[in-house]
């Protein structure tokens, strides 16, 4: 299935910022530089890096990263006000977000300003940011609860005054994707001006939220890796890229064999642990275990999976549990060097469920050989004897039963030790 898309798709991640801007969230500099790397690395081409205007320690780390000379566009987040743009500029930034609320709500209640203030800022500041050749793009913070006829003015505003783009931002994830399209598409006839969307998952949308408004016709799209951001986070880089893939016939500039890898990199940096069912680049996703599954996947994997695994780096495993068959056990007997034939498979069966019914959870290799009144060391040549009880929990695949995270395979000076949550410095 393939659809129609105007735009080459550009991502703009904004792990570094928005997803910086988790509550608890701090990304050591070390750590800020090997996640910029490997974002470019595969395929990335803008990167939103930081709030200069935080303070010297944050312009350091941003000044950090222009360093690198990545071949990206590097942006920073920035409110309506030219010490915020100098602060950037200062830092060796060529393009900026230029961020202001625009819903009546924060106009109000936050800014505690008028519709008229927010248009003048917007001309002031995007003014000084042309004045000094940066690439602009405005951000419109709670624009999907924006009145639609202001939110046209303050675009027309925006081409008027010479910004690049403008970044609709679902700043608190309350649109679903039939809104976000239509409110995309009138957007784009109205008024010509690079759109971007900016999506939030507070009610789990931010990936088909993403999705929508590229399809109405925006051009960039915000993402964050493991959707890291606010609240619930924002749209999930590894998502957006394997949905347009498999979703939408759109093959993304993205090496998407390496997600799984830039997944751990920065599910360690935030200390936030990626759930083993997370789409896409949980580590379990591709497990199977009842008796109908594993059969179809035994047969061929595409009954009952989208994609390949291997496509983002991940492994398939068979589990055996609750749910297991005939096939499944066979199939993993055949794997240990054991005979199928030479036991009563059916009662070997009941066995096996009886076992993980028991213990809630699905059997190592170990405590299936004990079933099979096998002698541990005869399958294992370490001669570890099973686990009285087969209590250990582990996937059939015993190299795999590791518990997450492992240790960390990037070498980069800085770098917390592997399973040494990074301090504050
Ligand atoms: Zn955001």
């Amino acid at each position: 299935m393939t659809q129609r898309f105007e735009h080459e798709i550009v991502f703009g991640d904004t792990t570094l910022r928005d997803g910086e801007q988790t509550a608890g969230v701090v990304f050591t500099r070390a750590e800020k530089i090997a996640i910029a790397r490997l974002l470019v690395e595969i395929g990335v081409t803008e990167l939103e890096c930081g709030i200069p205007a935080m303070g010297r320690d944050e312009q350091e780390r941003v000044r950090a990263l222009v360093d690198l000379g990545l071949p990206a566009r590097l942006i920073t987040w920035n409110r309506a006000l030219i010490s915020d743009i100098q602060a950037s500029i200062d830092a060796g930034i060529r393009a900026v977000d230029i961020s202001l609320s625009v819903s009546d709500i924060h106009i109000a209640l936050k800014l505690r300003k008028s519709r008229a203030w927010i248009k003048e800022q917007l001309k002031v500041a995007i003014g000084f940011a042309k004045q000094q050749n940066l690439y602009v793009s405005v951000g419109g913070e709670d624009a999907s609860r924006a009145d639609q006829a202001f939110l046209r003015e303050l675009l027309q505003i925006a081409k008027n005054e010479g910004a690049d783009r403008f970044r609709y931002c679902d700043t608190l994830g309350v649109l679903d994707p039939f809104t976000t399209f239509e409110r995309i598409a009138t957007l784009r006839r109205q008024v010509d001006l690079p759109l971007e969307i900016h999506a939030h998952n507070d009610l789990g949308m931010a990936t088909a939220n993403a999705l929508a408004g590229l399809r109405a016709g925006a051009q960039f799209v915000s993402t964050t890796v493991n959707g890291l951001g606010e609240r619930a986070g924002n749209a999930a880089l590894e998502e957006v890229v394997m949905a347009l893939k498999h979703a939408c016939g759109v093959e993304p500039s993205i090496d998407t064999s390496r997600l799984v890898e830039l997944s751990e990199l920065v599910s360690h940096a935030s200390k936030r642990l990626v759930p083993e069912w997370k789409p896409v680049v949980g580590r379990r996703v591709f497990s199977h275990e009842s008796g109908l599954h594993t059969d179809g996947v035994l047969k061929n994997p595409l009954n009952y999976e989208g994609f390949d695994p291997a496509e983002v780096g991940l492994q398939r495993y068979l589990v055996l549990g609750k749910h297991s068959g005939r096939h499944g056990l066979i199939q993993r007997l055949e794997q240990l060097g054991l005979d199928p034939s030479s036991f009563n498979l059916e009662k070997l069966l009941l066995r096996v469920r009886q076992e993980a019914q028991r213990c809630k959870q699905p059997l190592d290799d170990q405590t299936l050989t004990r079933l099979c009144g096998v002698a541990g060391s005869q399958i294992f040549p370490s001669g570890e004897a099973p686990p009285a009880g087969g209590m250990a929990y582990a996937f059939s695949c015993s190299s795999c039963s590791d518990a997450f995270p492992r240790d960390y395979k990037h070498d980069i000076s800085g770098f917390p030790a592997a399973k040494t949550p990074p301090g504050p410095n």
